[in-house]
């Protein structure tokens, strides 16, 4: 089965998001568990965390086909003790909030050197973070967001979300989210099917399949392998329909959460049917 739905908003309070995926037709969600351009938040309301079960269980939608996305400020991966740390803390407070809630997955951005420390040495930064998370929280998977390569941003390699899971200690919590546009835009084709064979059978070769928790379904306005994180609708842009088609009917991708984070989310019922009537 495929579970694929879109990034809700969660204005007004988290437990306003499996009714916003109920009424686009979706199978599964994306949310964000707090302002997600601020470093704190107040805490979840006890309210809040039992109206937000209520109401997934009502959707019909599972836990596990839920995929929080953290804030944008974080960097796992920052260069310097003081920037490291807040992003620690603030990291530990998003997996926090995902227990709360009883959602057994957590999406982020790897890091960025910020052209301060090497590649190599900004992974085991990463690393290193998902361990000390891992080890405050219990039941909750960190989800690893593969990238564009914008900017300093470390994952937009496979090699890289290799490295970074070598170093997690409990393998059984650590995970990734392969974004189309992302992984597009990185430099992996996805134009025809041939493409999308050869690209995500590199992906199982260097990170296996069995560490792929999510996926992010958008089509790309940024040219391939420009390096350039620029969502498009499905059916515009520079990928085509086949990455999507492929990915439909891959049993690799069966039971995981699929969301879309598409730029125009007025046709968001319409993307999600339109993945569906790709099955073969
Ligand atoms: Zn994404
Ligand atoms: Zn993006």
């Amino acid at each position: 089965m495929k579970y694929v739905g879109a990034h809700v908003s969660a204005a007004g309070g988290v437990e306003n998001t499996p009714g916003r995926a109920v009424e686009i037709g979706a199978k599964a969600f994306a949310l964000f568990t707090k302002n997600q351009r601020q470093w704190v938040a107040k805490p979840l309301t006890n309210e809040s965390i039992a109206a937000f079960k209520e109401n997934l269980e009502q959707a019909g939608i599972e836990p596990k086909h839920v995929l929080p996305h953290d804030s944008y400020l974080i960097n796992l991966g920052h260069p310097e003790e003081e920037g490291l740390q807040k992003s620690r803390d603030a990291f530990v407070d998003e997996m926090r909030r995902c227990e709360q809630l009883g959602l057994p997955l957590l999406n982020f951005h790897p890091g960025s050197h910020l052209k301060k420390i090497s590649e190599d040495a900004c992974l085991s930064r990463i690393a290193e973070s998902i361990n000390l998370a891992l080890e405050q929280t219990q039941g909750v998977t960190a989800v690893i967001e593969n990238t564009s390569g914008q900017g300093s941003n470390m994952g937009f390699r496979f090699e890289h979300l290799a490295a970074i899971i070598d170093q997690v200690d409990d393998k059984s919590r650590v995970g990734v989210c392969l974004d189309t546009c992302h992984t597009f835009t990185a430099g992996y084709d996805l134009r025809t099917m041939d493409d999308c064979e050869n690209t995500f059978g590199e992906f199982n070769n260097i990170v296996g399949y069995e560490y792929l928790r999510g996926m992010h379904l958008n089509g790309s306005k940024a040219a391939f392998a420009s390096r350039v994180d620029r969502h498009h609708s499905l059916t515009q842009g520079e990928m085509g329909l086949d990455a999507f088609r492929f990915i439909m009917n891959h049993d690799a991708f069966n039971d995981i959460p699929m969301v879309l984070e598409t730029i125009d989310e007025t046709i968001w019922p319409e993307e999600i049917n339109l993945l569906y009537s790709l099955i073969e």
